[in-house]
């Protein structure tokens, strides 16, 4: 069966990441039909709009995409795409597992985390005005529904991935409103999952305890903003930001991507890692039904990794993007 993809390449690094996902997954025999869509600063650029609606309807219709990193300027008009794909396709759940992978550097053996990030609300509502010249406000809007749907998702991903754990992450002891919000909501849907243990922790306390000893940790929930944080904590933990993949997940739509940016350093040279893409491509062939290529896929990085005969500069290897693409293609 063939399976329908939107594709959006993304800037910098995107291009040639994406290609390599692409040629990896078509080895394994699985049909995707990729639709092209146009989003970041290429398409800026081209017609005046990061992000034109025909890729968010694109991506309705196909309900999946795999997503290169998308370059932002800061502090300009020129709207987060990737902040604007979440709203406007309600993915409200960013899936982050954080495991370790043999034979990449990392501070730490045996690493097996999920972070589950709210990713519609918070801090990142676009919300933000000039209350008078020098003085301006961001809101950070907590909403019960919001909190409900995130705290059940994360319970059922615990489930369905044999965890025994949820730990919510939040400030309420500062924050007592909004985060006392999240916490009691958390708390209420805790008690419909009596197989699967409960607990909280306050965010600071929480960074420190992860870089102590992540082992304590299972899945982890949280709102938008400390999500965004404490997931690269977590991608740290386990070799950094080229090996960690990402799902944005909604009820009608999920878009696959990379947790790190363009790469701008290194674009265009046939240099980058292609394993966090890779590894989201993987999450996206499971969520597709194709269990036996994404773990096909996956064998067959692992053993790339664990030989460490052709790894990219990033991973202190030599391998071009294409070298190390096809070395995996090699080992399916
Ligand atoms: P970055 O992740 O692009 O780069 C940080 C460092 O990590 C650089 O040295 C880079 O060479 C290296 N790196 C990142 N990915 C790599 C890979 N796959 N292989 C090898 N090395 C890799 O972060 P940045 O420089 O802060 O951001 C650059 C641009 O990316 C900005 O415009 C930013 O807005 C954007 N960005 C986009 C996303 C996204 O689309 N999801 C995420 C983060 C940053």
């Amino acid at each position: 069966m063939s399976h329908q993809v939107c594709l959006l390449s993304g800037d910098g690094i995107g291009p040639e990441i994406t290609n390599a996902v692409r040629e990896v997954i078509a080895a394994t025999g699985v049909e995707i039909e990729w639709i092209p869509c146009a989003a970041g600063l290429s398409s800026y650029e081209a017609t005046g709009d990061p992000l034109p609606q025909e890729t968010v309807d694109n991506i309705r219709r196909t309900k999946f995409a795999l997503k290169g990193p998308l370059a932002t300027a800061s502090g300009t008009g020129f709207r987060s795409v990737n902040v604007a794909l979440r709203k406007e396709l309600q993915l409200y759940a960013n899936y982050r597992p954080a495991k370790t992978l043999q034979g990449v550097p990392a501070p730490f053996k045996d690493v097996d985390l999920i972070v589950v990030r709210e990713n519609t609300e918070g801090l990142y509502s676009g919300l933000e005005h000039t209350v008078v010249p020098g003085v301006v406000e961001s809101l950070r809007v907590i909403t019960e529904k919001g909190s409900r749907r995130i705290a059940k998702f994360a319970f059922e991903t615990a489930r369905s991935h044999g965890r025994k754990k949820v730990t919510c992450i939040h400030k309420a002891n500062i924050l007592k409103l909004s985060d006392g919000l999240f916490l009691d909501t958390c708390e209420r849907v805790a008690l419909d999952y009596p197989d699967i243990e409960f607990d909280q922790c306050i965010v600071d306390a929480a960074a420190m305890k992860m870089v102590m000893n992540p082992h304590q940790f299972d899945v982890l929930v949280m709102e938008n903003l400390f999500g965004d944080i404490l997931s690269d904590l977590a991608s740290g933990l386990v070799g950094g930001l080229g090996v960690t993949p990402s799902g944005n997940l909604g009820e009608d739509a999920a878009v696959f991507e990379a947790v790190h940016g363009t790469a701008p350093d290194i674009a265009g040279k046939n240099l980058a890692n292609p394993t966090a893409l890779l590894l989201s491509g993987t999450m996206m062939l499971k969520h597709m039904g194709e269990t036996a290529a994404a773990e096909k896929i996956e064998a067959s990085l692992f053993r790339v990794l664990a030989e460490g005969k052709t790894l990219t500069g990033d991973m202190k290897g030599s391998a071009s993007t294409t070298e190390f693409a096809d070395a995996i293609i090699d080992q399916l």
